[in-house]
């Protein structure tokens, strides 16, 4: 298994900008947001089990799981919410270790938003966070997404706290300034974390 180092941060901090630099250093990607998509592909059995549980109207008509939906049925009804985690969290765990094993570049950048939320610093080598002052963190989110001030501050209220990020951070880019001043930083941790992969692998 590659040396893994998490890639976390709030929404709109730049965790996607900062991914593709690295990606451009030949790191391997794995995404957990994607890995919580595929696990509920059509087709896979945790699909099927909502399906039994739900009702067919957690579905859209061409079989794909209707999230908004579900987002619905677990916000009003905690029991659901735990029966879901639970049919998920180890599917997710299972996918993840199996695409890190998979990853064939020195060290890969797992990406997971919600690394501090679920508890999962341990199961990485090492913390990046990418770290921005909130005011900039909330215009780049309305801006991305279209959604007012309102919105953006209401999704960062329900993250985890920029002190509780930063608390288990082993390095940090800060990315409140131009674009283009990443790409250093990108470019040097990139040069540590081979160092750290090598190390590691000679013990
Ligand atoms: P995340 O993946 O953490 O939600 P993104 O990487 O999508 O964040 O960045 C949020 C938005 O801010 C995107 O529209 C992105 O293009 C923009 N952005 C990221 N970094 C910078 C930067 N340093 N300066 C200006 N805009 C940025």
């Amino acid at each position: 298994m590659s040396y893994t180092v998490a890639l976390t941060g709030g929404i709109g901090s730049g965790k996607s900008t900062v991914a593709n630099a690295f990606a451009r250093h030949g790191v391997e990607i794995i995404d957990a947001d994607v890995i919580a998509r595929q696990v509920v592909e059509p087709g896979q059995p945790a699909l099927k089990e909502i399906a039994t549980r739900f009702g067919s109207a957690i579905l859209h008509t061409d079989g794909t799981l209707n999230r908004a939906a579900l987002r619905q049925t677990i916000f009003s009804s905690p029991a659901d919410k735990a029966w879901l985690n639970q049919l998920l969290h180890p599917l997710i765990h299972a996918e993840t270790r199996r695409q890190l094993k998979a990853a064939r570049s020195p060290w890969c950048l797992w990406v997971v938003p919600l690394l501090v939320e679920n508890q999962l610093e341990k199961q990485a080598d090492r913390v990046l966070v990418v770290d921005v002052d909130p005011a900039v963190q909330i215009e780049r989110t309305m801006a991305r997404d279209r959604i007012s001030r309102e919105q953006a501050e209401k999704i960062i209220a329900a993250q985890a706290t920029r002190a509780a990020r930063l608390a288990v951070a082993d390095d940090i880019i800060e990315n409140s300034g131009h674009p283009s001043e990443v790409l250093p930083l990108v470019a040097k941790l990139n040069q540590r974390y081979l160092a750290l992969a090598k190390a590691t692998k000679q013990d």
